[in-house]
């Protein structure tokens, strides 16, 4: 079961409305390794990462994460959808960091990173809270873990949000420009723990425009753009000599 990938995308297709933003994407993401995906605003890369944890319904292909049809099961030779507690029970696998935090900002850094564990894993309190400063001290916020959002920086929530995900102990990470809405002084943190994370064998498909993390921390690279998967292989393969004009472009505005 080794080869089995932790995602494999298969044939996606998306439209919302007129306008069809995944036009057949397929990608294998083996367990382990780190995709970064690129491309121009409005490429897909946000919706295709949604499509994964299917916050985003599809309209044809399939999306597989730890060996499970997302969002089907297959019975009799058909496709059901599932119940949509088993689909929960799937999202649960499946972290995700956006641009933009969202931590609750009424409850302390300890708090945010407790409260999946306890409501949704039921995990004791005392348990949780443990892990909770345990996970806080792996994104190095140790020494915050009783400040609320508003009293962290752009960098410490972000790096709570992180914790947060992984105290639902997930198979697979994924992360949406986490630090797009970042002050420049602050990127460098946020992808330090996401290189450590990486280091840990951590799966993830990451969609950034930090080139240099993608060069370092990528197992492989993938170019969106309109809706498809223009061009991937080895990160330092691409981006040496990238094949389409079309990546050449978007390099040189990425810098
Ligand atoms: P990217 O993340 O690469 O910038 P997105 O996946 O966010 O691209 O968006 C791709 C295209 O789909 C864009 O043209 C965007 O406006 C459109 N889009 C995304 N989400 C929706 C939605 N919920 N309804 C309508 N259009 C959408
Ligand atoms: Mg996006």
């Amino acid at each position: 079961m080794n080869e089995r990938p932790m995602v494999r995308i298969q044939s996606v297709r998306k439209r919302f409305g007129p306008l069809e933003v995944l036009k057949g994407v397929s990608l294998d993401v083996p367990a382990g390794e780190v995709v970064c995906v690129v491309g121009p605003s409005g490429s897909g890369k946000s919706t295709l990462l949604r499509c994964v944890n299917r916050l985003e319904t599809i309209d044809s292909g399939r999306v597989w994460v730890n060996g499970e049809l997302m969002g089907y099961e297959e019975r009799g030779g058909r496709l059901h959808a599932l119940r949509p507690a088993e689909l929960c029970r799937q999202r649960r696998g499946i972290g995700m960091v956006f641009q933009r935090f969202h931590l609750f900002p009424h409850r302390t850094a300890l708090e945010n990173v407790m409260e999946g564990p306890v409501t949704v894993l039921r995990t004791p309190a005392a348990r949780a809270r443990r892990e909770a400063g345990e996970l806080l001290d792996r994104v190095g916020l140790a020494d915050r873990a009783h400040h609320y959002p508003a009293q962290l920086s752009g960098g410490q929530q972000q790096r709570v949000a992180i914790a947060r995900s992984l105290a639902m102990r997930p198979h697979l990470m994924l992360f949406d420009e986490p630090t797009s809405a970042l002050d420049p002084e602050l990127v460098q943190e946020v992808l330090a723990v996401m290189r450590d994370l990486a280091a840990s064998g951590m799966t993830m498909m990451v969609v950034t425009h930090e080139m240099a993390f993608a060069r370092e921390v990528g197992d492989q690279l993938v170019f969106m753009d309109h809706g498809v998967v223009l061009e991937r292989g080895h990160p330092r393969e691409v981006l040496t000599a990238p094949r389409h004009e079309r990546l050449r472009a978007f390099l040189g505005q990425v810098g």
